[in-house]
């Protein structure tokens, strides 16, 4: 395991509806422009919104299957084929580091929250993957503390990409609004204040913001956002980019910091 004085960044994504993936649109234009100009870390440790676990799961083996976790959509969506290698050597990493909250688990494999991301961001598929589930019985507290677990692997070679949604209200979607509902704005916004001024304490305490309940109806989405936050040092500068709201109850917005 490498070890260096230079940290790599942290990721939270937005990713949004499966078909951000393809075509031309504000979403992978981000992934893109951000893939681009961080350049290819020797390994990333993906945390998804998609998969939902008790207990943090890690994915070990050596290669990683892509899942396709989304249902009616046109064939190009389909054509998309990503499938990096695994770490075996990261994730036994990622699983001491965890300690008795994280446990291997190969059911799973790389979902659309992840490789519509990452086929833009490294459409070559040649930085390894080790994907980490989202644990939907922890406390927004307990996910920052497994963020703070893994926030070693940044001095070890490795670029810790969350993705989720800040805002992600399936329920209220609205095909005709390109944009935010007042609501969706409000609370991503209030999201994006704290990020930015690293008051941790805010996106962490978010059930006890305005819309909160409209907002993040079910945790699983916002979980890696807290994970990811986990995972910062106090150093790190917060950059907020792909700042949007879609359809209405969606947020794209993202953050890195490093
Ligand atoms: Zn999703």
């Amino acid at each position: 395991m490498m070890h260096t004085e230079d940290r790599l960044p942290v990721i939270f994504s937005g990713h949004g509806s499966p078909m951000n993936a393809i075509g031309r649109n504000r979403a992978n234009e981000g992934w893109k422009y951000i893939g681009s100009k961080l350049g290819k870390p020797p390994v990333i440790i993906a945390v998804s919104a998609h998969w939902t676990t008790h207990g943090t799961a890690v994915r070990t083996a050596e290669n990683n299957r892509q899942i396709n976790d989304m249902y009616g959509f046109p064939k190009e969506l389909y054509d998309v084929h990503y499938e990096p290698k695994g770490s075996p050597e990261y994730a036994a990493r990622v699983l001491e580091l965890l300690g008795e909250d994280g446990h291997e688990d190969n059911s799973w494999g790389i979902d659309h929250g992840v490789w519509s991301i990452l086929s833009n961001m490294y459409p070559d598929a040649d930085v390894p993957v080790v994907m980490v589930s989202t644990d939907v019985d922890a406390s927004p507290e307990k996910l920052f503390e497994i963020g703070k677990k893994l926030k070693a692997l940044r001095n070890e070679g490795a670029m810790i990409i969350a993705s989720g949604n800040v805002v992600h209200n399936l329920r209220m979607v609205d095909w005709d609004n390109e944009n935010g509902a007042p609501w969706a704005d409000a609370f991503d916004q209030a999201i994006i204040d704290a990020v930015k001024v690293r008051d941790n304490d805010t996106v962490i305490g978010y059930e006890k913001l305005d819309n909160a309940r409209l907002a993040v109806p079910t945790a699983e989405h916002y979980a890696p956002l807290l994970v990811a936050l986990g995972a910062t040092v106090p150093e790190d500068r917060a950059a907020v980019w792909n700042e949007y709201r879609e359809l209405g109850s969606m947020s794209m917005t993202s953050f890195l910091w490093g």
